[in-house]
């Protein structure tokens, strides 16, 4: 039993990929799992998203969809295949998403069979240029779905509709059985962006990449910390690293099991709270390593040993400390218990 734990909320995990698969139109909806889940844990994130009807799922490397194949779903793998990974890659039910004309040749030298492919259409980061789609590059390759993503989706940028427009001239030019565009943001920006299947990721665990989506998906990750001592901090005494925070009276304290070696930012220093029930318990002083203060005083029962949640609302957190939303969930580290609620 460790003294920090992430509270997860499965209900709230479901609930957002049936809201981002309504979004979605007449497109299946898939899920981006990659960097385990984006911190919460890929196998029990699939496990779920999978007993609710989502059939895609998108992960970085080879060695994120071995820990989920076991669990028999479809798989992409976004880095697609360098030469030491082909062994793998051949062996493994999962898709590749080849990215470059090498990857191509090297899939086809192999005989690898159904892959999927990654078009650059405009974001100049992985995928093979359109124009090497428009000269054949692809011609006679088992595809399963084809796909761009976009670079600027959480903003209104005029570049969504020129990558939009790039990728639709490609529908007929390969064999590929499916198109997919959308991510998280892309969802959000309407029917044109869905074509076959999305691949939404943010959004699914609490994130809120655009407006349409606040007030509509619902948190999942909360982390919650024992309480290693509770004291009396008198007035005029400091608290924490850098002696930073003063008590103006007689201040009770609780410090707890959780800092910014666990993800909990020193950017929350000063600006983090925490909740015992519907009370509030600011952070006083500097995030440490390892442990955290809060001013307790509003909570007078509360004692070495209890629980209390932090306040992890991502895109608040994200515009006080100007971090983004993916960083805050994955950066939450490896040493919570994860707790599964239904
Ligand atoms: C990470 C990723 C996604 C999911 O993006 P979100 O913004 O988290 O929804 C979709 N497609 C690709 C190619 C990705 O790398």
């Amino acid at each position: 039993m460790l003294p920090l734990r992430l509270s997860l909320d499965a209900g709230a995990l479901v609930a957002n990929w049936r809201t981002l698969a309504r979004m979605s139109g007449r497109a299946p909806c898939g899920a981006a799992v990659k960097a385990d889940g984006y911190g919460l844990g890929a196998v029990e994130v699939v496990r779920r998203l999978a007993a609710a009807g989502c059939a895609d799922f998108f992960v970085a490397t080879w060695a994120e969809a071995a820990k989920l194949v076991p669990l028999g779903v479809s798989l992409s793998v976004l880095h697609g295949v360098r030469a030491e990974d082909m062994a793998e890659a051949l062996a493994s039910p999962a898709r590749p998403v080849l990215s470059t004309a090498a990857q191509v040749a090297r899939w086809r030298e192999a005989g690898g069979g159904v892959c999927d492919v990654m078009v650059d259409t405009g974001m100049n980061r992985l995928g093979v240029a359109v124009e090497e789609v428009a000269t054949g590059l692809l011609d006679g390759l088992a595809i399963d779905t084809l796909m761009s993503h976009l670079a600027c989706a959480d903003d209104d940028a005029a570049m969504n509709k020129r990558q939009r427009a790039s990728f639709a001239a490609l529908a007929g030019r390969t064999a590929a059985l499916r198109l997919s565009l959308a991510n998280s943001a892309g969802i959000a920006l309407g029917a044109d962006y869905a074509f076959d299947l999305t691949r939404p990721g943010l959004a699914l665990y609490g994130g809120v990449p655009r407006a349409e989506f606040a007030g509509v998906v619902r948190q999942v990750a909360t982390p919650e910390a024992q309480i290693l001592q509770r004291r009396r901090v008198a007035a005029g005494e400091t608290v924490g690293y850098n002696a930073t925070w003063l008590a103006a009276a007689d201040t009770e304290v609780a410090i707890l099991n959780i800092g910014y070696a666990d993800g909990y930012c020193r950017g929350f220093s000063s600006h983090g709270r925490g909740y015992a029930g519907d009370v509030a318990l600011p952070v006083i002083g500097r995030v440490s390593m390892d442990l955290l203060a809060l001013d307790v005083g509003a909570a007078p029962g509360l004692a070495e040993g209890d629980w209390v949640r932090l306040d992890y609302d991502l895109l608040a957190a994200s515009l006080v400390m100007g971090m983004s939303q993916y960083e805050l969930l994955t950066g939450l580290g490896s040493r919570f218990e994860r707790h599964w609620t239904p």
